[in-house]
């Protein structure tokens, strides 16, 4: 069986499962947020009942993330919406915006976008936020509201996006009716060389399959190359695993899983025992492909979708008006840092938005110093707007008051990871995806440019 079977297989308490398989399995953790958790809980309610407690309370875990730091009084009102459900099921795990349990979330605009607006219990995006958090277990079973929950395949986990009826049904009973996904292999081999990413991988991968080429089917990343990726890098990949239809996206486990794991759920104090699954030798794949990492280079998903693959070096005619550092995928220490290499001394050309997605990271930033100087504050220098308020903002577009929401049509290039049309804002914006040294170099020039021109 490949990784993902014999995660389901577990999780089915079956022996064995095949591809193509309807299945029942157990599900570990329920992850939802401020879109899709106030419809979830109203299918739960419809379902269950007004007065039915969910299935385990231990094992749900909410992030508000989305519409977060907007004046749009509907969405600060779902964000209340998940804290009156909170309490009244008396849930551990919810990263309020407010430390108040019995306030209301308003932001307010008077004070700028970029001051930090939330209080202590706030843990950004979902999906970053859940591994820092303690919530991602290698060989468990995690399901979100959210497509881009196939980020935590990264820790050797099956994890996927669900709907909202689903996810009422999952918050009822803790079991899910899945179809057992065929596997694609991606073998990664070499090493990545100085100024390509793991953005880059991915987009390689999605480019060579097109944006629907692994639709319902899983997608496993191993080999040396794979293991020579840090934690970060291997969230980047899997985060993108649906961004080719994939089902899910999936890592070997090695100690670098472990450490990582072991050390968030000791320190949130979450549920510390997990069974990773490893590789056999008989695993069945529908697709093989050996990728040398060493032989990338720097990679952008062009204008409409994120298969439609192009070379840095190809775009250079390009022009651009904006730039855009954020998200689950690309809005991490890691990609920052990555990012202010590029950017150190030198000033954007374009307007450049840089929005962490944790909290967590914006400390790291504002605490991480070279030569004196915080790398937050060598970004701010370099002319990039930086906003302390961490979460989805414009990745997703959201209400008209986003930071770094386009509002009227613009090209932009973004270390995000989805860019079909309007994803960012204006339905007649261009969003090309790049990783944040891509990002970087493009900011500085005002059009796409490959980050090794500046290293
Ligand atoms: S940062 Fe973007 S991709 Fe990630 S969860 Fe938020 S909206 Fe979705």
């Amino acid at each position: 069986m490949t990784l993902t079977e014999k995660i389901l297989a577990r999780a089915a308490g079956r022996a064995n499962v095949e591809a193509g398989e309807n299945i029942w399995v157990n599900v570990d953790t329920l992850m939802t947020h401020d879109v899709c958790g106030p419809g979830t809980i109203g299918v739960f309610k419809r379902e269950f009942g007004a007065d039915a407690k969910v299935w385990d309370r231990e094992r749900i875990v909410i992030i508000p993330d989305h519409y977060i730091f907007t004046a749009d009084s509907r969405s600060n009102r779902n964000v209340d919406i998940l804290r009156d459900f909170v309490k009244e099921q008396n849930l551990p795990y919810f990263y309020d915006v407010i430390d108040d349990p019995d306030g209301n979330w308003v932001f307010d605009p008077s004070q700028g976008p970029l001051k930090k607006q939330y209080g202590s219990n706030y843990a950004g995006v979902c999906h970053t936020a859940l591994p820092q958090k303690g919530h991602t277990r290698p060989g468990e079973i995690l399901l979100g509201t959210d497509s881009h929950t196939c980020m935590a395949g990264a820790f050797n986990q099956f994890a996927t996006g669900i709907g909202n009826t689903d996810a009422g049904f999952v918050m009822g009973t803790g079991k899910i009716l899945l179809k057992v996904p065929e596997t694609m292999h991606f073998r990664l081999e070499g090493e990545i060389q100085p100024g390509v990413m793991a953005k880059d991988i991915i987009l390689h991968c999605i480019g060579e399959i097109g944006f629907d080429g692994a639709t319902y089917r899983a997608m496993q990343f191993d080999g040396p190359g794979a293991f020579s990726l840090s934690m970060d890098d291997r969230m980047t990949i899997a985060n993108m695993a649906i961004e080719a239809g994939g089902k899910n996206g999936i890592f070997e486990f090695d100690e670098k899983t472990q450490a990582m794991v072991d050390e968030r759920c000791k320190a949130n104090g979450t549920r510390s025992t997990y069974e990773p699954v490893e590789k056999d030798s008989d695993e069945k794949f529908v697709y093989d492909l050996v990728v040398d990492l060493s032989k990338l280079e720097p990679t952008v998903a062009c204008h409409p979708d994120p298969g439609n693959r192009k070379l840095a070096k190809e775009m250079s005619s390009t022009q651009l008006d904006r730039a855009y550092i954020g998200s689950c995928t690309g809005g991490k220490t890691s990609d920052f840092i990555e990012f202010a290499k590029v950017l150190k001394g030198k000033k954007v050309a374009i307007d450049t938005f840089g929005v962490p997605a944790t909290p967590e990271i914006v400390r790291d930033l504002q605490s991480t110093e070279w030569d004196g100087k915080s790398v937050w504050t060598i970004l701010q220098d370099a002319g990039v707007m930086m906003t302390e308020n961490a979460g989805c903002a414009a990745c997703l577009g959201g209400p008209v008051d986003t930071f770094g929401r386009m509002n009227s049509p613009m090209k932009c290039i973004s270390a995000t990871n989805r860019n079909f049309p309007g994803r960012m804002g204006h339905k007649e914006s261009q969003v090309f995806l790049a990783s944040p040294a891509t990002v970087a170099a493009s900011a500085l020039a005002g059009k796409i440019t490959d980050p090794r021109e500046y290293l």
